[in-house]
């Protein structure tokens, strides 16, 4: 194969996690690819882009810069060994995860967290309100992402959210496999009372075969009840399927046609083609799914509903990162795209952070609504969004991108560690960041 050279990064060696210089090149194919070579471990390559050179090019959008952390710590090692956020990094951050439990009720044979066995106890009430505070004087307030493990096998999971709440913070978004709010009735009103803003469902197809491959178990039946019960409780909630090729990629139309006839119960899809770290029991392919190509299967599964030029990258962060799309659900039942939202826009986290809390938040927490309160949740209620994020392993980590990440872990020693690094993992499963 040949290749054409048009830029150069750094990465890591997927072996040892060294730094090492890497190109991104055009390959035979047309395609582009990231290639790199570590001294002990030899060379790699990894598809960026199904896609031609001209139409990555043209993907970024994002200007960058002008959004640094509030906070940093000292530069020592290099990226991405500093990770605390160190004065190296470009963004101040918009969404924060708190792993809030190791527990989690299914055992994926994917997970990029390896849930599932505890390793250790879940952080006290008294641990969680510090990593708050942390984050306050870091930044705050920030999107939160409750996650785990499974979130909801905290009892006191209300307790958390009502916490948060009290020190400021105004956005809770539930990372949720579904299997309480499925199984559990009143757990969906609870939450929602409690403050939490919107359920990231996992939902990975309409076969059970999909969720046999990628959760272990026959789950199908158990998602819809946990969407009818949100539903029933005013719970917004946005669709995660986990996407593998050869699994589920041929189920884009089908889960796309599903949430739009449950709008505004649910409220968009948001796509995760899958990385290939954590506990990923299946081999990274030779095609790995990547921006492009989940763009032509929108489309091409919707039969033209959902178009690629409807989507832009991502702005608070790389456009590398993530696409997205918002539609308007008309009242006589067509689509209609919004303007795309690119670069500049959201460039201010402080926008980045709104723009999410608004598109998937439950408007009014239970608060009496006057008339343009309810204008403004129906408005809310007509938009419908289609996004996705391309979580970066050790074989396609560009630390440039990385540079720019803007959802970050909350570590309780090191502060706001970038999500791409927290869950970085070289072949043999040693992490960098995480226990
Ligand atoms: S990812 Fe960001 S915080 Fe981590 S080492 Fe690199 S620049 Fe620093
Ligand atoms: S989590 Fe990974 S893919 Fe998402 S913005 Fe951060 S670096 Fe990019
Ligand atoms: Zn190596």
């Amino acid at each position: 194969m040949s290749w054409r050279v048009f830029a150069e990064t750094e990465s890591v060696c997927p072996v040892c996690l060294r730094v090492i210089a890497a190109e991104k090149a055009v390959g035979e194919d047309g395609y582009v690819y990231m290639r790199k070579r570590c001294p002990e471990h030899g060379e790699f390559s990894a598809l960026l882009w199904e896609g031609d050179f001209v139409d990555y090019l043209l993907w970024n959008t994002a200007p960058g810069g002008g959004n640094e952390p509030a906070v940093t710590s000292a530069a020592e090692k290099g990226c991405p060994y500093d990770c605390g956020l160190c004065e190296r990094h470009e963004s101040a951050g918009c969404c924060v995860l708190l792993e809030l439990t190791e527990r989690c009720s299914l055992g994926c044979p994917v997970c990029f967290a390896s849930a599932g066995e505890a390793r250790r106890p879940d952080p006290t009430l008294g641990e969680i309100a510090a990593l708050y505070d942390m984050l306050m004087a870091r930044g705050g307030p920030f999107n939160i992402q409750l996650s785990g493990g499974e979130p909801t096998m905290r009892d006191d999971l209300p307790e958390i959210v009502r916490l948060g709440r009290e020190r400021g913070f105004g956005f809770f978004q539930l990372n949720t496999n579904g299997l309480r709010l499925a199984d559990e009735p009143g757990c969906a009103e609870t939450l929602r009372a409690a403050g939490v803003s919107c359920a990231f469902l996992q939902f990975d197809g309409l076969r059970d075969s999909t969720y046999m491959a990628l959760r272990g178990r026959a789950l199908l039946e158990t998602k819809l009840r946990a969407i009818d019960r949100c539903a029933a409780a005013g719970l917004p909630v946005v669709l995660v399927p986990t996407l593998a090729p050869g699994v589920n990629a041929d189920e884009i139309g089908e889960i796309l046609r599903f949430a739009l006839a449950h709008a505004p119960a649910v409220r968009g899809v948001h796509f995760q083609p899958i990385s290939y770290f954590g506990r990923c029991a299946l081999p990274a392919p030779e095609r790995r799914l990547t921006i492009p190509r989940v763009l032509r299967e929108i489309e091409a599964q919707t039969g033209g509903l959902m178009r690629r030029e409807h989507f832009a990258g991502g702005g608070a962060e790389s456009s590398y990162c993530s696409f997205h799309a918002s539609y308007r659900r008309e009242s006589d039942g067509t689509l209609r795209a919004l303007p795309r939202r690119t670069g500049g826009c959201c460039c201010k986290s402080s926008e980045a952070r709104d723009f999410v809390a608004g598109r998937w938040g439950a408007c009014g927490d239970g608060e009496p609504e006057d008339g343009f309160d309810a204008f403004l949740r129906e408005a809310n209620e007509r938009v419908f969004t289609v996004s996705g994020m391309v979580f970066q392993d050790a074989d396609n980590l560009d630390l440039e991108r990385l540079r720019r990440c803007y959802i970050n872990e909350a570590d309780p020693e090191r502060g706001p560690v970038p999500f791409c690094a927290y869950n970085l993992t070289a072949r043999d499963g040693r992490a960098l960041y995480r226990g």
